[in-house]
């Protein structure tokens, strides 16, 4: 029997899925059917080893450089998925950046400007064109949103990056907000808050092996993996969601 979550001729796009929460969240999306947009910055050779996966499992999937806080390579990529897999019913506003942990003190503004950039306004043009091409008030057949935020923005990540987690925090707001504007056209609008996840995100804060460090405040006593996120998301954008908007799922083991 059909999985009821299976998806046909449904198409998504993950931003951020060449690695970690992004990757294993394409991976699930693809098994439920969904053909995949596997958007990445830098790792092209991730990302197309990744499509390579999904196709060689039956799937249908396409790598898109862009760096999502350019507009310019946002407006592409949509485009791109428009012209090679068709409208769109779901996205997952996963990328996602954080620099080495310091004090605010310290930040210089051309960091605290790229977190936002990426964090912020990378989700706000992505769900932009995503509305666009959803709404039922402008021809769309509805659709759904996930926004990956963090536990941080709950908990403010003070004298190691402030700045990502009042990021997150913004993306929260964001998630409420947008819920609520769009509710009646069709379009769900939530967000997971993973905590300690192993993934690379890490290494880029100055620390590879924080979550082994950080495991025994969790009151699971372990860190999460990203599959563990990625099922949180696919169900928040399955059916089984059909009356969930504005809502969070924490993933957190507890903390
Ligand atoms: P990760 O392993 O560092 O992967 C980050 C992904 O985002 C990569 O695919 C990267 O592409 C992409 N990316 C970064 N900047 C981008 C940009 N400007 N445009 C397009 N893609 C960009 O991160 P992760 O841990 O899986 O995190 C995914 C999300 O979960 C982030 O939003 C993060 O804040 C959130 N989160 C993570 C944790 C955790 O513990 N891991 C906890 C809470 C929340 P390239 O490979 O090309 O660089």
């Amino acid at each position: 029997m059909r999985s009821p979550q299976l998806k046909s001729n449904q198409v998504i796009i993950i931003t951020g899925a060449s690695r970690g929460i992004g990757e294993a969240t394409a991976l699930l999306a693809a098994t439920r059917g969904y053909s995949v947009c596997v958007n990445y910055r830098y790792h092209a050779e991730a990302a197309e080893r990744l499509v390579a996966e999904i196709a060689e499992a039956g799937g249908k999937a396409v790598a898109v450089a862009a760096d999502t806080s350019v507009e310019a390579d946002v407006l592409r990529m949509f485009k791109t998925v428009d012209e090679t897999l068709g409208p769109l019913s779901a996205l997952v506003n996963n990328a996602g950046i954080l620099r080495p942990q310091m004090r605010l003190s310290e930040m210089s503004l051309q960091r605290i400007s790229e977190v936002m950039a990426v964090n912020v306004i990378g989700c706000f043009l992505c769900a932009r064109e995503a509305v666009k091409r959803m709404s039922t008030s402008s021809g769309g057949k509805g659709g759904a949103i996930v926004n990956v935020s963090s536990g941080a923005s709950r908990l403010g990540a003070p004298g190691e990056y402030v700045d990502y987690a009042a990021s997150k925090g913004a993306l929260d707001t964001f998630t409420v907000g947008l819920a609520k504007e769009v509710a009646e056209e069709g379009i769900r609008v939530n967000a997971v808050r993973p905590g300690f996840i192993y993934t690379d995100i890490h290494a880029s804060g100055g620390e590879p092996e924080r979550v082994d460090r950080v495991k025994a405040f969790v009151p699971m006593k372990r860190g999460g993996q990203p599959g563990e996120v990625a099922h949180a998301i696919m169900w928040l954008l399955s059916d089984e969601a059909s009356f969930t908007t504005g809502a969070f799922i924490d993933i957190t083991g507890g903390k």
